[in-house]
């Protein structure tokens, strides 16, 4: 996290050494499940102050504004969650509803409107776009100040040369979710499944920032299972159930899920997770990993923009932050 919220000081830290991962491999009895919840109520809770201090402050509450177009199922649920999240932190929140055929000047303008509005602090619109809207439509109109979900090129430059911006919540919900369950990552060879924008681009710079040596395997990949099979940390963003199986995973690996695939009406993630629990060290579950830490670090990114807009960003302020990493 690159914000105000510290999620966890070096107290909290229980770092494993790689010898002890490896030993303590390696059964479904042991292996160690990455439960996202407390991660995400740790964050939630810290958001919930901050809000509080911000309506003393400034007398109203910063607005959450999601924009869904099309009425799938999975973007019913996750803007549901969304939703229930900010009301847990006691953050007002709208969502924009635009039907499936909506055009890209529709969009522009309900961004435009969001914009203007110095009550809404952040704004998310639920991805992919409809064929006919281009992801550019989001980003050239998007404000970067209020880009909670770090897709705006200014955020993705910040975030390149590790200065203060917004990343994309939830590459970092899946780095930040093993460092609060204690495991060191420095050294550690990693496999990112998944080039996009808004997930494995964005994961394999924040672990090359926590020192692992990345991969990056997408669809033309020539050997998936090879490349898995040489990690230590494995996060999967591909969008396909039951991509990474068992005999993929070397003993010991840590994996996280961040897929999100519906199947037969259930929520599944790209780790076939009852065969890799009998071989990793530890291991996200979807529903549970990944998703409940997104949406906290979301809300902190909007508490953490509300303020900025009031008081400068740090980088317009000139007093910028930027992490070391060489
Ligand atoms: P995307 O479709 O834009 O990208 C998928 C990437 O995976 C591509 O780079 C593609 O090359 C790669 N890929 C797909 N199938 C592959 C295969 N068989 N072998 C190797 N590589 C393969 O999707 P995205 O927006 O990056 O999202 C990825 C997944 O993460 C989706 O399931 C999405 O729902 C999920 N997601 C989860 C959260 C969360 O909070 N947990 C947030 C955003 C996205």
């Amino acid at each position: 996290m690159t914000g105000t919220v510290q999620l966890i000081g070096p107290a909290t830290r229980r770092p494993r050494d790689t010898a002890s991962v490896a030993q303590s491999h390696a059964s479904p009895a042991n292996v160690v499940v990455l439960d996202g919840r407390p991660l995400a109520a740790k964050v939630r809770a810290q958001v919930r102050r901050q809000v509080g201090g911000f309506r003393r402050r400034f007398g109203y509450v910063p607005v959450l504004a999601a924009v869904i177009i099309g009425r799938e199922r999975a973007s019913r649920v996750y803007v549901e969650q969304i939703l229930r999240a900010s009301r847990l932190v006691g953050v007002d929140s709208r969502v924009v509803e635009l039907p499936r055929s909506a055009s890209a000047d529709e969009l522009r303008q309900e961004l435009e409107l969001l914009n203007a509005d110095a009550q809404v602090a952040g704004i998310i619109v639920q991805q992919p776009l409809p064929r006919q809207i281009p992801l550019s439509t989001l980003t050239d109109t998007i404000l970067p100040a209020k880009d909670i979900d770090g897709i705006h090129p200014l955020n993705t430059g910040l975030m390149t040369l590790g200065y203060e911006g917004f990343l994309p919540a939830c590459a970092e919900a899946a780095v930040e979710i093993l460092k609060f369950h204690g495991y060191s990552l420095e050294g550690r060879r990693a496999v990112v499944i998944g080039r996009s924008n808004v997930v494995g681009k964005p994961v394999q710079l924040l672990l090359v920032r926590e020192h692992c040596t990345v991969t990056v395997c997408h669809r033309r990949t020539r050997n998936l299972a090879d490349e898995v099979r040489r990690a230590e940390v494995v996060v999967s963003a591909a969008g396909s159930a039951g991509l990474v199986t068992a005999d993929m995973l070397q003993p010991g690996a840590l994996v996280v899920d961040v897929g999100i695939n519906v199947v037969r009406g259930g929520i599944v993630g790209d780790v076939d997770f009852d065969s890799a629990r009998g071989v990793a060290e530890a291991i996200t579950p979807v529903p549970g990993g990944v998703g409940p830490v997104t949406n906290a670090i979301l809300l902190e990114h909007l508490i953490r923009a509300a303020r900025w807009q009031k008081t400068g960003h740090p980088i317009t302020a000139g007093h910028g932050r930027k992490r070391r990493v060489a």
